[in-house]
């Protein structure tokens, strides 16, 4: 997988991408993430990236040009068809099937605006979708690009450690993940929970299982509707409906 990202802070970008995990599985050869400074590609003296909108207005618009000339060099840097997604509040809200999804393809190229945005022409003739972090509105489109990056990134084979550790994880099944411990077994008078102490693997199993539906259903109980459930998380969450009715009523 090889990710572009096109910017006006490369530096800041390339900083964050390079630290971590994320970093090392680059260093492993298992992920390319590249950043791309836009005001390279100007071809005016004073490298300027923006102008005044048409019909005026306030702020400044991501001239189409020096975008275009980015992305065309990026686009043919690397073998292989490139899928470009533009960071935009009026995108689709990303989510993690959208991770599974843009981890398909072989490349991306990650667009950020700045101040206004972009001009629209550009995203005419380049994007193939609009993809936001969430119904608000940044500075810039980088955080929603590195944020995009890291959450395909960490889904390409060799990146984690393990499938399992990205498939037990809040939102991959539809539900929310159970909540985890670790040592020492009290603190501040807080007792890790006894079943998970027994070394009996198939209790945890059932205590993680019926922890991740019963904190969906209290945090989220939108996701049971599209969760695939089995006939025992069913009972199960019938169950404890029965004793607290309101733990469905709460949060949809
Ligand atoms: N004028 C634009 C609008 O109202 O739709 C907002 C422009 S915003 C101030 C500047 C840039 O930040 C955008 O071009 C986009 O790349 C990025 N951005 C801001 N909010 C975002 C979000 N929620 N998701 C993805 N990108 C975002």
């Amino acid at each position: 997988m090889r990710i572009d990202i096109l910017t006006l802070f490369d530096d800041t970008v390339s900083t964050v991408m390079d630290m971590s995990i994320i970093g090392r599985a680059q260093d492993r050869g298992f992920i390319t993430i590249k950043a791309h400074n836009i005001r390279d590609y100007t071809l005016n003296k004073q490298k300027q990236v923006d102008d005044y909108p048409y019909g005026g207005g306030t702020g400044m618009i991501m001239n189409a040009d020096p975008l275009y000339n980015c992305w065309k060099y990026v686009k043919n840097a690397a073998e292989g068809e490139a899928h470009t997604v533009y960071m935009s509040p009026q995108g689709k809200r990303f989510s993690q099937e959208d991770a599974k999804r843009l981890a398909t393809y072989g490349r991306l190229i990650l667009v950020c605006g700045h101040y206004e945005g972009v001009d629209e022409r550009f995203i005419e003739e380049c994007v193939d979708e609009e993809i936001s972090l969430g119904d608000f509105v940044l500075t810039g489109g980088e955080i929603p690009a590195m944020a995009v990056c890291d959450a395909v990134c960490r889904l390409i084979p060799g990146v984690l450690a393990s499938e399992e550790s990205y498939k037990g994880e809040s939102h991959w099944d539809g539900l929310l993940e159970y909540p985890q411990y670790t040592r020492p077994e009290v603190w501040r008078g807080r007792r890790v929970p006894e079943v998970l102490l027994s070394g009996h693997h198939a209790n945890i199993e059932k205590w993680r299982r019926e922890q991740a539906l019963l904190r969906t259903a209290k945090r989220r109980a939108d996701m049971l509707k599209e969760a695939s459930l089995t006939e025992e998380d069913i009972s199960f969450l019938k169950k404890i409906s029965e004793l607290d009715v309101a733990l469905f009523d709460t949060e949809e």
